[in-house]
């Protein structure tokens, strides 16, 4: 089965169209990356499988299930940002811990969910910090924590690393990735650094102005780019 589809997804602001009828198959454990140039519709698309977005035309289906109309939260998906959005009053832990006991969890499970994200991700001696004590990357850290303790299927990271310094970028890539193979999970990264995607990607989608131009492994790209676009953005000469 696929872990996502999305078939000829439209998004419209009111009499403006900014997402022209996207096609795309997602694989289990797949790590999709999206990559364009800014305002090109990466952040809108995410948004609109995440269920932030309503969705103007088209399916969007996560395993065989139709998604257009399900409530974000029943998705099976988190959403990591590019601003960290920590509530500033709430100490680490409670900042992982907030989410689930805004949806009734129990305060065991809960512990115990907080704990093991906290280890996977090394922010143990944090978690009573307020996240002003906190560096760029430790900040980045508990973000993606925030996802991980929802335990969800389907990860979507949007430009989560552009706040960070080039040394920070590098390592927390690296940790993106293993993170994604050791929970066994699908993602899908937003990004408009080349490297970044020619780097992280199993499969990479090149967007303009709403439109997928080409999909395929990051050598797919670099050596049969579809047009002088992708070869451009891949940085080969066609
Ligand atoms: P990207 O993430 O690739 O930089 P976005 O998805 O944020 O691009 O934006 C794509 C286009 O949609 C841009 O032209 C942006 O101005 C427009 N857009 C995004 N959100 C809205 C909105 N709520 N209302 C109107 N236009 C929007
Ligand atoms: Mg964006």
């Amino acid at each position: 089965m696929t872990a996502l589809r999305l078939k000829n997804l439209v998004k419209r602001f009111s009499d403006l169209q900014i997402i022209h009828g996207v096609d795309l198959t997602i694989q289990p454990r797949e790590f999709t990356v999206f990559v364009g140039p800014s305002g090109c519709g990466k952040s809108t698309l995410l948004r609109m499988i995440a269920g932030l977005e309503e969705i103007s035309d088209g399916d969007l289906y996560i395993g065989d299930q139709r998604m257009n109309d399900v409530p974000p939260a029943k998705r099976g998906i988190a959403m990591v940002f590019q601003s960290y959005a920590l509530y500033p009053h709430m100490s680490v832990y409670k900042n992982l811990a907030f989410g689930l006991e805004t949806a009734g969890m129990p305060k065991d499970e809960i512990a115990t969910r907080v704990q093991k994200a906290a280890e996977i991700l090394q922010i143990v001696p944090l978690l009573q910090r307020k996240p002003k004590a906190l560096s760029g990357g430790q900040r980045q850290r508990v973000a993606i924590g925030r996802a991980i303790v929802r335990e969800p299927q389907i990860f979507l990271f949007d430009e989560p690393l552009s706040n960070l310094d080039a040394e920070l970028r590098v390592q927390m890539r690296v940790e993106i990735a293993k993170l994604h193979r050791e929970l066994g999970v699908t993602s899908i990264y937003v990004t408009h650094d080349q490297v970044e995607a020619m780097t992280m990607a199993d499969k990479i989608v090149v967007l303009r102005a709403g439109r997928i131009e080409q999909v395929g492994s990051p050598l797919d790209l670099y050596n049969r780019p579809a047009n002088k676009f992708v070869a451009g953005f891949i940085g080969s000469p066609k």
